[in-house]
């Protein structure tokens, strides 16, 4: 079995299917067992969203009320998310949202008690990475909005430093393919930051940098 298998031969490859769009890829995650994260979670949380959207917002895993309703985004961050969009100017529902990694990863110390969001591993990232290169082949962004340290490591490796980099466009080659990406904070560090207002204009502010390239 897959979960069996070492560290370094984690990954989402065998169960990727090589044809059909994003409804039988979403259908085909559904069953990924990748890697271990599929074990304690409650299910797959695929990305969402327009089908031809000019721009991806790539987060960085599902959290608890994701994990449970098995859409991404719908918790607290989520719903700031959407505001700082409109904000900035980009129409959330013209969007596709996904995470670099599709199973919620937690601690928790006994079965009733609340579950701790704990972040994946480069390992982890690694082996969900096939679900976000065929999310980028079939929905073909115009812009990708890169949100946080760990979906960052996930797209541009492990030396991404979202503090050096936020509220530019870079352009790279993501999976074999040539990208334009804006990073910005998860908007879950917003929310846990001292002065969040001052954290919440900076995430406008830097969604303003991709509404302007989308422009
Ligand atoms: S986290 Fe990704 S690779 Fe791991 S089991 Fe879930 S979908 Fe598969």
């Amino acid at each position: 079995m897959a979960d069996k298998a070492p560290e370094d031969a984690y990954s989402a490859e065998p169960f990727v299917p090589s044809r059909g769009g994003l409804p039988a890829l979403r259908k085909a995650a559904a069953g990924c067992r990748g890697c271990p994260l599929h074990r304690d979670a409650t299910q797959t949380v695929f990305g969402t969203g327009d089908p031809h959207a000019r721009v991806m917002l790539v987060g960085e895993q599902p959290g608890d009320q994701e994990d449970r309703l098995g859409k991404p985004f719908v918790g607290p961050a989520g719903k700031l998310l959407d505001r700082a969009l409109a904000e900035a100017g980009v129409d959330p529902a013209e969007a596709y949202v996904t995470n670099a990694v599709k199973h919620f990863k937690f601690t928790q110390a006994e079965p009733r008690k609340r579950r701790i969001h704990k972040a994946p591993t480069l390992r982890e990232m690694t082996a969900c990475g096939p679900w976000l290169a065929r999310e980028l082949e079939l929905v073909e962004p115009e812009l990708i909005v890169v949100l946080g340290a760990t979906a960052g490591k996930a797209l541009l490796g492990a030396s991404f430093r979202v503090t050096q980099v936020r509220g530019t466009v870079l352009e790279e080659e993501i999976h074999g393919r040539p990208e334009r990406l804006v990073p910005t904070v998860h908007p879950s560090a917003v929310l846990r930051a001292d002065d969040r207002e001052a954290a919440y204009r900076g995430l406008v502010a830097d969604l303003e940098v991709a509404a302007r390239a989308l422009a």
